[in-house]
């Protein structure tokens, strides 16, 4: 198959906004492709090799791409960077140079998609003396054989740059639509959220069908979207949701961390399914050497502890494990636990399909006693007085809040998934605010008086899950402090934009515009309906959105979690109609 038929797809999605009209473009392609094409097509589409919990290394910097051009183009190299700083983007600049008229294609050779990938696995792979010779050459191989809009892919996908408007759920809406029923699309989601590995869906569903997709279970090494919680406004309401019992745990104040421990080592990945392993050397060889079994995949909160007492310290602690460098030091400096709160694998057995109780119960006989291995505090609460009273001891021993689990029989493990399986309760819900939001930072103001020459508020964004959208919620300009305010530019620079990213939905004008990247925690009085801000437009009040009253930074970046897991509309709705209560 030729690379063209494939770039000309990712054009047609890309100039069009509508989900609908995506989906269907998709969806003619993928129908015509091999199941195993269809597996690289749709990482290509992605801008990736791989699914994306692999290392991506295909990264080449700017200067390298703008050579590749040049070589290929005739056009200087002074000429090429001048019109990709114009454009914002070095693949822009590639379309308008390649096949140019300066462009001698004597000898050419048909691009396909094989010899694309084929390049590109070369381009990962090259390392050391002479690789960025190496690659440059790789890609001006290609770029020969491209015309324009080719040439514009090639360079994005090499740059990290590839973003073809089309989300995740797209891409399932497409194969869904290709290869199965309307009604198939939740059990082919559920295929991805328990593997986080698309292309293998792909290939699964297209050479399988619903019955091959039906068999895919959790694997290790492939990270499991984790499950998330709901949240209630009282206690005595999640106790009447959960109809008179369940379990409650500690919520603790740490970095969610899934475990893959297995003979021949353990991995640790993060919420945004990085690998973490090399921040907690020591949780991966305790959970290793504390296994009674041969492997096993559980979930824990990595939390800080005074290395005297042993008692929890706060979040900003842990993120110190995040560093590149002296980790031997931190992990000596800042000691931590892991709170085990759940198993989705144990020996080969997929266990995301049992009910709470017994995966709570296969948690509990899996590991040998550890000092830094705790099981997550539980009890089973019938009342919401006893509730209240298991709550207060919570924050005294230093947690943020509770969750409540469901214990019924169809309390399983929903990967990816919100739901009232667990309701989360924090002691910020006993004040006026509802909760705090975590949020995506999508542009920011230049400073006046004491902040003048540094950035002074940001704009920031929840993100619309239906529109595959972020779209704006307040101006934040209060909690940061000196040391943040210096931070900013080393935080935020590098996802700057020529202009509004098209996945920003926003009437304000900052000066600078930033790729949704960065999550702040922030928390606020109140939410009110807004005539600037486009949460939730139109939705409570014609011309109007959502926005956050008095938005105050915690203090909080929030680099466990990918900016689509930032509060999303749907939760901001929700949080809104519970304060009218
Ligand atoms: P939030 O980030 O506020 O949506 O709360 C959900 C997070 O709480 C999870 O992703 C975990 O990182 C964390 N957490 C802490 N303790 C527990 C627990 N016992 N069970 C489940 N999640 C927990």
């Amino acid at each position: 198959m030729l690379y063209s038929d494939i770039a000309s797809v990712f054009d047609k999605t890309e100039r069009t906004s509508s989900r609908l009209e995506m989906t269907a473009i998709l969806s003619d392609l993928f129908r015509t492709l091999e199941p195993r094409t269809l597996r690289s097509v749709v990482y290509l589409s992605q801008g990736k090799l791989h699914p994306d919990f692999f290392p991506q290394k295909l990264g080449m910097s700017d200067k390298l791409v703008l050579k590749a051009i040049s070589l290929t183009s005739g056009f200087s190299e002074n000429e090429v960077e001048k019109l990709s700083i114009k454009e914002g983007d070095p693949g822009t600049a590639a379309e308008l140079l390649i096949g140019g008229k300066k462009q001698t294609a004597l000898f050419s050779e048909p691009l396909t998609v094989e010899r694309v990938i084929k390049n590109l696995v070369l381009i990962e792979g090259s390392e050391g003396k002479d690789s960025q010779e190496r690659k440059m050459k790789l890609l001006a191989n290609m770029l020969h054989d491209s015309g324009p809009i080719e040439a514009r892919y090639l360079c994005r996908i090499v740059t990290g740059r590839m973003r073809v408007g089309a989300g995740s759920m797209t891409i399932l809406d497409a194969l869904a639509l290709s290869f199965a029923e309307k009604s198939d699309r939740p059990e082919i989601e559920r295929a991805f959220n328990v593997t986080c590995d698309m292309g293998m869906v792909a290939e699964t569903l297209a050479s399988g069908g619903m019955d091959a997709i039906r068999n895919v279970r959790v694997k290790l090494g492939n990270p499991i979207k984790v499950m998330l919680a709901e949240r209630l406004p009282s206690l005595s309401e999640i106790m009447e949701r959960m109809e008179g019992t369940c379990a409650m745990e500690y919520k603790y104040d740490g970095i969610r961390v899934q475990a893959h421990i297995s003979e021949e080592g353990v991995r640790l990945y993060s919420r945004r399914l990085e690998d973490m392993t090399n921040n907690f050397p020591d949780i991966a060889s305790s959970l290793k050497n504390a296994l009674k079994g041969k492997e096993a995949i559980v979930e824990g909160e990595c939390v800080s502890v005074n290395a005297k007492d042993g008692r929890m310290l706060p979040f900003q602690e842990v993120t110190h494990r995040r560093r590149k460098h002296g980790m031997e030091d931190a992990v000596k400096d800042y000691p931590v636990k892991i709170f085990l709160f759940d198993i989705l694998q144990t020996d080969g057995e997929d266990t995301t399909d049992l009910p709470y109780p017994e995966r709570r119960d296969i948690l509990s006989h899996a590991f040998n006693d550890s000092d830094n291995i705790v099981m997550s505090h539980m009890q089973t609460v019938n009342s919401a007085a006893e509730a209240e009273t298991f709550f207060t001891k919570a924050l005294s021993d230093g947690c943020e809040g509770i969750m409540a689990k469901s214990v019924a029989g169809a309390s399983v493990y929903r990967a990816g998934n919100r739901g009232f399986l667990w309701i989360k309760y924090k002691k910020d819900y006993h004040s006026d605010m509802t909760d705090t939001f975590d949020l995506a930072v999508v542009g920011a103001f230049y400073g006046m008086g004491k902040r003048k020459g540094r950035y002074g508020a940001l704009l920031m964004a929840s993100y619309d899950r239906e529109m595959q959208t972020y779209a704006t919620i307040c101006k934040l300009g209060t909690g940061f402090d000196d040391a943040f305010l210096d931070s900013m530019p080393d935080l935020l620079d590098k996802y700057k934009t020529a202009g509004k990213p098209e996945n920003v939905d926003s009437k304000m004008i900052p000066d600078v515009w930033f790729d949704p990247s960065v999550i702040l925690e922030v928390t606020a009085a109140e939410l009110s309906l807004s005539p600037i801000h486009t949460a939730a437009a139109g939705v409570f009040k014609e011309d109007a959105g959502l926005a956050l009253r008095f938005p105050r930074f915690t203090g909080k970046v929030r680099n466990d979690k990918a900016p689509e897991d930032s509060t999303s509309v749907a939760e901001v709705m929700e949080m809104y109609g519970m304060q009218k209560i």
